[in-house]
């Protein structure tokens, strides 16, 4: 089926995928790798699917170049499973973590691992803003810092990975990753859930280095424990096959494209873009310092409550869906994932000009 006009859909997640990816998802749908059955219907501990476990793990070796002494771990529970279960995995040996708090994700984040350790704030806990690094007050002694390069609520990113000398650096890279090139030997653990860059909910992509996998408390659950799950392929409970499927095919659909780098060059384009129109329009507000722009979620208000309000609806009868903004945030929030195209950015702007024209002398300003 084609639809009838195009439709960009900017939501934060779940979000749009690669046209290309939802069609081969079709066409392979009853019959996957010739076995004459749908890839959810198949044991993830058949032969089948342990042979594209190990080749999925090779496309994100080598897409991120991961050192070999880190696992690839595709788990179940979001982000949110993750986040909250890194404190039983990281402070069985010292119960002490940093956290740097952001945004919405990262102080529940740090909310949850009060519950097992002695857990201490390094920022000034208000999310929506980042405290300047001069102003941070690092512990010498944290089994791990936490923190989030990009919050997906507050679009609001971190510049350059926190120094933290040779305490573990954990990152929930779940609106980030794959956005750009990363050095994973900087990092301790990084986790994602797919729902944004890399395919639907259902599985998140952890990425843990070997040696922080015998640092768990003994009440981990056994779904939980990162060391179990590396040594059981993933596999304590049942894969989501179907999920870790999509994210296989994000992965070739990311090849396709040149890989990271290529894809961290189109993104920055077309945020900059984004922001340079809301900075001269003098009609919408970006609320983030400069520094800290997020390039991959953009939050935007135009002058009133009542004027955002008309924008997301009309907007959405134009194919420009999903731009509501995060909860009680409000305003609008443009999610330029890789998978949306500089085209949707230019049909954002198109109609964003042309609503602030129409509007511009009912906004009092
Ligand atoms: N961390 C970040 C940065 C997110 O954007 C989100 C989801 N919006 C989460 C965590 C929570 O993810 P999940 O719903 O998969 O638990």
């Amino acid at each position: 089926m084609k639809l009838d006009r195009k439709i960009y859909n900017f939501s934060p997640g779940p979000a749009m995928l690669p046209e290309s990816v939802l069609r081969r998802a079709q066409s392979e749908l009853l019959n996957w790798k010739g076995l004459g059955v749908s890839v959810m219907e198949i044991s993830d501990l058949t032969r089948f699917f342990q042979e594209f476990l190990k080749d999925l793990r090779a496309k994100i070796r080598k897409i991120l170049s991961v050192p070999e002494n880190y696992q690839i771990l595709f788990l179940t529970g979001g982000a949110t499973g993750q986040f909250s279960s890194i404190p039983l995995n990281l402070l069985g040996k010292n119960p002490r973590a940093d956290y740097l708090v952001t945004g919405w994700f990262s102080k529940i984040a740090m909310q949850e691992a009060t519950k097992y350790g002695k857990i201490h704030c390094v920022t000034n806990e208000r999310p929506g803003q980042i405290t300047p690094k001069e102003e941070w007050k690092l512990s010498t002694d944290a089994a791990y810092l936490f923190y989030c390069p990009n919050e997906s609520a507050q679009g609001l990113a971190f510049p350059d990975i926190p120094e933290s000398g040779s305490i573990p650096i954990v990152a929930d890279m779940t609106s980030y990753i794959f956005s750009s090139s990363i050095d994973v030997s900087r990092f301790g653990l990084i986790f994602a859930s797919a729902q944004k860059q890399i395919g639907q909910t259902g599985v998140s992509l952890v990425i843990v280095r070997d040696d922080l996998l015998d640092q768990a408390c003994p009440i981990t659950p056994l779904v939980w424990n990162y060391n179990t799950q590396a040594k059981e392929n993933s596999c304590v409970n049942t894969m989501p096959t179907y999920a870790t499927y999509i994210m296989d095919l994000m992965m070739d659909w990311i090849l396709e494209q040149g890989g990271v780098e290529v894809l961290e060059k189109k993104n920055r384009r077309k945020s900059k873009k984004l922001y340079d129109f809301i900075d001269q329009s003098n009609f919408y507000v970006n609320p983030v310092q400069d520094t800290y722009r997020s390039f991959i979620n953009v939050p935007f208000f135009s002058p009133t409550k009542e004027l955002n309000e008309k924008f997301i609806e009309e907007a959405d009868r134009e194919g420009l869906k999903f731009l509501k903004g995060f909860l009680d945030l409000g305003g609008m929030r443009a999610s330029l994932y890789n998978a949306m195209p500089e085209s949707g950015v230019d049909a954002l702007i198109a109609f964003m000009e042309d609503f602030m024209h129409r509007n511009r002398s009912s906004s009092k300003i």
